[in-house]
């Protein structure tokens, strides 16, 4: 018997099946494989005899012969007999061994069956995927023109190019609308595509490809040149498909909407009448400025057109546009390539400069003003313009953009108030002007609406009989919390800000308010004279509406008298003039209020509907300090008289102005000394009293 056990061993475990049978064919020895392979006990083939266990046993034993027959091994296939009594599919190697003069032959056995099954399965498999390949071709064929038509109609490009040497496989009928070479050229020429993108936009299409990974899909923007030489902008979207070895993508032409978005992205930073940048782009700029060169200094100008609203107002808006464009081209050639302009409003502009040197700064705003000293000839007409400009200075006046453009508006508001025509660097007492202003105006605003404005009145004196001639209106203005504001306050901020007309209104109203009442007390003449601002004068129904509503309210002419000062009249003598004259015509009396302290040419003077030169104050109070105030005084009373005038003389305060004033003929006299501005009721009471007239104390006399 075999003895040999630790090799058997070994044996057991081989996944193959191992058996040793006699030249007789009775197994010496199975393996553990080949048990479980056959379903027997190891005992219970030992002795067995193998053609028991064979399906086929002729095979077996042509082999076994064919092996004793060569003295070599061989390969074939069995098939064995399952316990159960299956067929059981194996190849087998048989070689023979001879020991001790006895033969032996050792089976190797390969269990094939699974195998064998898969393998029918795979050809059956295969010739289904032969048959359904074949069908789906055919299928695919008629697809393929189908998708084709598709693909053909559509406006955007449809292609793929290899994704190693960027040749072009397909491109769709698109392709000749965007670069007007037909189609064939480029299926025939794969790379003629890359020769259509502009040459700056290659190197960035390259490396698109170069970096979109296996797998994903990207959008890129580039330029080809059209076959007519135009630029287009093409978008594309491409998929890198690794299995494929493909680039497939969309292309469409954005040459439109992005020219339109372009045209969108300057229009929103830019003013569409003059290109110039507009407030946003201001921001943007200075907001740049701010985070890269936060501590490098620089100055900002706020330029404010004078008077240009008269323009634009009585030229019309396109001779308006047409100097504003012009303005903007003077501007922009004034100032310094690095330097930056912008339309800010209406007429208004704001200017940076990189440079901070205050004499660069000087030189240009200089440069500025004088720009326009050139008339802007539109239509062969000629306009004279000037403007006011604030200067504010990086970081030393304000840190933040906000506060630059505020505090440089203000300095351009101080320009204004100081005759136009120049510039003025700001200061941070302007910024209390300003707040006072703000303040003022809400009160004026409040004072209206509460009805807080009250009218007092001023007897003015007539020198000769010492009986109130009339009365001069003036406006006060008591404010519950505020206190007392005095019109020398609040009228130039009402004149600034329009509300000079409102006020206007309740002055006309409450004086004939007290004609009325006093008209019923008195039978002797009087008037109230009010006083009226340039700004009403301006407007050019003044008159007509002033004689209106006299008319309306029934009171005759001669119960009212106006008082102009005489700055108001030289300002825009030609318009206010016509006003005047209508005034007078209605029968109107006109006073030229603070005299002495405009410059009047006494042409002009003579030519005006004056009843009354009223002398300023400042020439009365210091009457007695130096000879020269009495000596205008005289002169002022001759010349009134000598154009048919009267003279009025206010601020008299002492004794010795009312003797003075009454020695020199002075028609009129005003003052303190006389009677105080007194409320309406505080002269009906005096009115009630019949004091009349005014007894001034005894004269202290004076000397010349
Ligand atoms: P004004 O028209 O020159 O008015 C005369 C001013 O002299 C008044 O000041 C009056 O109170 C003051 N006054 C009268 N007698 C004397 C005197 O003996 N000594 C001194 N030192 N002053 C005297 P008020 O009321 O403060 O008005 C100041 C200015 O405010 C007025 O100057 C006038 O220009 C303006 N104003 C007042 N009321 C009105 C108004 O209803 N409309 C307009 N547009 N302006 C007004
Ligand atoms: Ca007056
Ligand atoms: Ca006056």
């Amino acid at each position: 018997m075999y003895t040999e056990v630790p090799l058997f061993d070994v044996l057991n475990y081989l996944p193959d099946g191992i058996i040793i049978v006699d030249e007789r064919g009775v197994i010496l020895f199975a393996n553990e494989s080949f048990c479980e392979m056959l379903g027997y006990e190891n005992t219970m083939l030992k002795g067995l005899n193998i053609l028991s266990i064979l399906a086929d046993i002729d095979v077996f034993q042509k082999c076994i012969s064919k092996v004793m027959q060569d003295g070599k091994s061989l390969d074939a296939s069995t098939d064995f007999l399952h316990r159960d009594g299956y067929v059981i599919e194996t190849t087998k190697s048989v070689r023979m061994i001879q020991h001790n003069g006895t033969t032996r032959f050792f089976v190797n056995i390969r269990n094939q069956s699974e195998l064998n099954h898969l393998n029918k399965e795979l050809l059956l498999s295969k010739e289904l995927i032969e048959f359904q390949a074949h069908e789906l071709s055919k299928l695919l064929n008629h697809r393929n023109q189908e998708i084709e038509e598709i693909l053909g109609s559509i406006d955007e490009v449809i292609w793929y190019i290899n994704n190693q040497n960027l040749t072009l496989s397909y491109v769709n009928n698109a392709v000749e609308d965007i670069f007007g070479i037909p189609k064939e050229d480029f299926l025939n020429d794969p790379v003629l595509w890359q020769q259509q993108i502009h040459p700056e936009d290659r190197l960035l299409v390259k490396t698109f490809f170069e970096t979109l990974l296996p797998g994903q899909s990207q959008t890129i923007c580039f330029r080809i040149i059209h076959n007519d030489n135009q630029i287009r902008w093409l978008n594309s979207r491409v998929h890198h498909h690794p299995k494929l070895h493909l680039f497939i993508g969309i292309t469409s032409d954005i040459t439109a909407p992005k020219a339109q978005s372009e045209e969108i992205a300057f229009l929103a930073l830019h003013d569409p009448l003059t290109l110039l940048p507009n407030r946003a782009k201001l921001k943007l700029q200075l907001d740049n400025r701010f985070e890269h060169s936060a501590n490098s200094p620089f100055a900002l100008m706020f330029l404010d057109l004078d008077n240009f609203k008269n323009i634009n107002d009585t030229m019309g808006h396109k001779i308006g546009d047409q100097i504003l464009i012009e303005v903007s081209q003077r501007l922009r050639n004034t100032i310094g390539v690095y330097d930056f302009c912008a339309r800010f409003g209406g007429d208004e502009f704001v200017i940076v400069l990189h440079n901070a040197d205050l004499i660069w700064i000087d030189t240009i705003a200089k440069r500025l003003i004088q720009v326009f000293k050139e008339p802007f000839k539109i239509n062969e007409t000629d306009f004279f313009l000037s403007s006011s400009i604030g200067i504010v200075l990086y970081p030393q006046d304000a840190s933040n953009e906000e506060d630059l453009i505020k505090h440089a508006d203000t300095a351009m508001y101080n320009a204004k108030h100081k005759g136009k025509n120049q510039f003025v660097y700001y200061h941070s007492s302007m910024q209390q002007a300003l707040y006072d202003f703000l303040r003022i105006e809400s009160l004026i605003r409040e004072g209206l609406k509460q009805h807080l404005f009250e009218l007092y009145f001023q007897p003015l004196i007539d020198s000769k009989t010492l009986h109130i001639e009339g009365y001069e209106a003036l406006l006060r203005f008591q404010h519950p919390k505020e206190g007392f504001i005095p019109p020398d306050v609040f009228i130039p901020i009402a004149e600034a800000n329009g509300d000079i007309h409102l006020l206007a209104h309740e002055v006309l109203s409450q004086a004939c308010d007290f004609i009325d009442t006093v008209r019923l007390m008195t039978n002797d003449p009087f008037f109230v004279a009010i006083n009226v601002s340039a700004k009403q004068l301006y407007q050019e129904d003044f008159a007509h509406t002033l004689l209106d509503y006299l008319k309306q309210r029934s009171i005759p002419t001669s119960f009212l008298k106006i008082e102009v000062t005489e700055s108001t009249l030289m300002e825009n003598i030609s318009l206010i003039s016509n006003q005047l004259h209508e005034l007078k015509m209605g029968g109107i009396r006109i006073a030229l209020d603070d005299f002495g302290t405009g410059y009047s040419s006494f042409a002009y003077l003579a030519q005006l509907p004056i009843d009354t030169l009223k002398i300023d104050k400042s020439f009365i109070l210091p009457l007695f300090e130096g000879d020269s105030n009495r000596h205008i005084v005289e002169m002022i009373a001759n010349l009134a008289h000598i154009l048919g005038m009267n003279v009025t003389a206010e601020g008299v305060e002492e004794s010795y102005h009312y003797d003075f004033l009454l020695e020199n003929k002075i028609d009129t006299l005003q003052g303190y000394h006389l009677c105080r501005p007194l409320p309406k009721n505080e002269i009906l009471t005096k009115l009630q009293d019949e004091v009349h007239y005014f007894k001034p104390a005894n004269s202290l006399a004076y000397t010349i």
